[in-house]
């Protein structure tokens, strides 16, 4: 009974204090930077790529360490290559599409 406690008043004392100490550090740094970290978690945004057909872009998606992907286009007979995953294919304003990049071929 007495060894049982001693030993549990023991390891608490042990425990408690670098926890403490960790606590506070801890606290510490996500006091200090201004700006929230959020904006390296935020979903990137799909990119588009100017297709051969003027006008007409193809959506992609923005994924890390994708391969690319080729895809069939549907203008021409041949296929193109893009850096992620295809979402679709969009009509957008010349302006707009004049900014763009283009798919490889
Ligand atoms: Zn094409």
């Amino acid at each position: 009974m007495m060894r049982a406690t001693r030993r549990t008043t023991r390891t608490a004392r042990r425990r408690s204090r670098p926890a403490k100490r960790a606590a506070k550090r801890r606290l510490a740094k996500l006091v200090k930077p201004a700006r929230p970290v959020r904006v390296a978690v935020a979903p990137p945004e799909p990119v588009l790529y100017k297709l051969c057909k003027p006008g007409w872009a193809v959506i992609v998606e923005r994924i890390p360490n994708a391969q690319g992907t080729r895809f069939v286009c549907p203008f021409c007979p041949k296929s193109h290559r893009v850096p992620g995953p295809v979402r679709g294919f969009k009509k957008v304003r010349r302006a707009q599409w004049s900014r763009l990049r283009r798919v490889e071929e």
